[in-house]
């Protein structure tokens, strides 16, 4: 029992059965709300580390009342694998495949320590001392885990979000917890017993925390993934239309309000549906994705281009003029006439035709998006393979 000098601050006996019971709630939630579905494996692991926390803080609740002197070490194999567990978890869940290799090992090792430590005749503060420093160090590798900067394949090395750094500050804060509990359940006196209270108490509500930042770190996963899919054309990895008209008209409005320029292309593949005839569908696909290969190369980095649908796309050239636009464009016509598209037959080329426009200052999305279109019908009906500019926009008298 934590105490003050005008009596119990808290029953932590009493904290433990909650606690116990609480994490046992937590893993049947957690299992009907991943029920029917495909959850991640790092969700399931995270689930039995929950129920495995649960039924051990039971355990410890319920030795008193027992008496059995196994229990003592039932409750230090119960900790550890819920600790391996939730650190697993955590590897799953950034992608260390191999967690098994580094983690069972350490774990296996904690356990025969701790089996040998039992045998030799070890007090039963100092079993629990060790299974906390395990513990504590499991805590720490999740903290490390979490809080060290990633590398992406392409994006370079990136730091940890906002909400990594918060949970990995708490793994790190648990951590200290837990080897401070450890190290004052091997010190004896009242000031030690105290300490050792604080830090039992800190320690289990850090837990608390750590277990809903988990679901919340694989909430933001699948909500990233989400928003990928639905703004993402499968095939091409380009923004779709949907993605692409948003984007278009944002660039609109800042275009505006900086008084820049803003041009607009429509692009679209010469005799497509000659080349899906002749080569197939799947040939045909792999020309879209050569296009858009291609076009990623020779883009800038603040320009956008999308998938309007078919084997058409569009693409906004912030603070682009005309003539800047119009080379753009030109650009774009030569490099995907000398990229080659490979099939199981023999390699082929293809061409695309232009419409530019630059927006005039309060002309609507759509307007432009029609101008360009008429452009580029214009390409198409004097030869394919070249690049038009459109009309000004009809102004009313
Ligand atoms: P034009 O030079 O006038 O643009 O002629 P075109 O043949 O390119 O244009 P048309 O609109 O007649 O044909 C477009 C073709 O694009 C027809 C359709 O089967 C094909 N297509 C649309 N989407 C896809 C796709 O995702 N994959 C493949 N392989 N073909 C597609
Ligand atoms: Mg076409
Ligand atoms: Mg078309």
């Amino acid at each position: 029992m934590l105490t003050h000098k005008d009596g119990a601050v808290i029953d932590t006996h009493t904290f433990l059965l909650a606690l116990g019971i609480g994490n046992i709630g937590f893993a049947i939630l957690m299992a009907g709300y991943i029920h029917g579905a495909a959850p991640s494996a790092g969700l399931r692991l995270w689930i039995w580390a929950r129920l495995g926390m649960g039924l051990t803080q039971l355990l410890c609740w319920s030795r008193p009342h027992l008496g059995l002197p196994l229990l003592d070490g039932l409750e230090g194999v119960g900790w550890i694998l819920a600790v391996t567990l939730e650190v697993a978890a955590y590897c799953v869940f950034f992608g260390f495949t191999r967690w098994g290799r580094v983690l069972l090992p350490i774990a296996g090792l904690s356990l025969a320590i701790m089996v040998a430590a039992g045998s030799m005749g070890a007090t039963r503060a100092q079993l629990s001392a060790l299974v906390a420093g395990v513990v504590a160090i499991f805590a720490g590798a999740m903290a490390w885990i979490l809080l060290r900067p990633r590398h992406d394949s392409g994006a370079g090395w990136r730091a940890p979000s906002l909400l990594q750094r918060i949970i990995g500050v708490n793994d790190g804060l648990f951590a200290l917890a837990v080897a401070l509990w450890a190290a004052t359940s091997l010190a004896g006196g009242r000031s030690a017993h105290a300490m050792q209270a604080f830090a039992y108490l800190t320690g289990y509500l850090l837990m608390i925390v750590n277990g809903f930042g988990f679901l919340l770190l694989c909430k933001q996963k699948d909500d990233a993934e989400m928003v990928r899919l639905a703004t993402t054309d499968s095939l091409t990895g380009l923004p779709n239309r949907h993605a692409f008209l948003e984007r278009a008209e944002h660039a609109r409005l800042a275009a505006q309000r900086l008084r820049q320029p803003l041009a607009l292309m429509m692009i679209d593949i010469d005799h497509f549906k000659q080349l899906n005839d002749r080569w197939g569908h799947a040939s045909g696909d792999e020309a879209l994705g050569v296009f858009a290969r291609t076009a990623r190369e020779v883009m800038r980095g603040h320009e956008t281009i999308g998938r309007l649908g078919g084997e058409e796309f569009a693409m906004i050239l912030p603070g682009a003029a005309i003539d800047a636009a119009v080379q753009a464009a030109q650009r774009l016509r030569l490099a995907v006439r000398s990229a080659t598209v490979i099939t199981s037959g023999p390699a082929y080329t293809m061409t695309v035709s232009i419409g530019v426009v630059v927006l005039d200052p309060n002309e609507d999305l759509s307007t432009a998006l029609a101008r360009a279109d008429h452009a580029l019908y214009a390409a198409k009906r004097d030869g394919r393979d070249r690049v038009e500019v459109g009309e000004p926009q009809l102004r009313r008298a």
